[in-house]
């Protein structure tokens, strides 16, 4: 279990060869959303496909939890602020998020946040830029990416928000996904591994 955060941060499009595939563009500046709370799930809890979409996807991704109340940071306190590295599946209805602009419903939808199955802290991982994340469904890999193919790297992105908000202890910042996004459909299993965090694992089935 992850603790309950008070929000959840995500970055679009932090990856190039991601950005490239949905046909835009790497942004100047980290580009934010939200992620409700309500939305988190843990690891082997089923997602809800939602009636209303079509077209739902999996997105896997490397998961900062803080440990300190983050505002105005510098890299020294932003980094001294992660509690630790979780894995994340942003899961999103690609159709709404491009038919409604905004995003609030296309990430939203309950269950729409696996995350787990634990936080590891840095001190038992590899250096930030040597992470990685894989994404498989029903046991075959759709993706595999390396934090420091990164737009924005993990502390620069905090560095960014703590200038926006401040980043509460338990709070959840999903750090974008590589290439190799992909529909879910029910009776599927999907996976997020981070090596050496661990492996989240949730089956896929259609809302009643
Ligand atoms: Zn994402």
């Amino acid at each position: 279990m992850i603790p309950r955060p008070t929000k959840i941060v995500c970055v679009g499009r932090n990856y190039a060869k991601h950005a490239q595939e949905l046909g835009n563009k790497v942004p100047e500046q980290p580009l934010l959303f939200f992620k409700p709370p309500s939305s988190l799930i843990s690891n082997g809890d089923p997602i809800l496909l939602p009636r209303a979409s079509q077209q739902v996807e999996h997105e896997a991704e490397i998961g900062v939890v803080i440990g300190k109340s983050l505002r105005r940071a510098d890299r020294a306190a932003a980094r001294d602020a992660i509690a630790g590295i979780t894995c994340v599946n942003d899961v999103t209805a690609r159709d709404l998020q491009r038919s409604d602009g905004q995003w609030t419903r296309a990430k939203g939808f309950d269950t729409f946040c696996p995350a787990g199955p634990g936080v590891v802290p840095l001190a038992e991982l590899p250096p930030l830029e040597e992470l990685e994340v894989i994404g498989r469904v029903n046991g075959n890999e759709r993706q595999h990416g390396y934090a420091r193919d990164m737009a924005f790297d993990i502390v620069t992105i905090l560095v960014y928000i703590s200038g926006i908000m401040t980043l509460e202890p338990g709070d959840l910042v999903a750090t974008g996904t590589p290439a190799g996004v992909g529909p879910l459909e029910p009776g599927d299993t999907v996976e997020v591994e981070v090596p050496g965090v661990g492996l989240l694992s949730n089956p896929v089935i259609a809302e009643n």
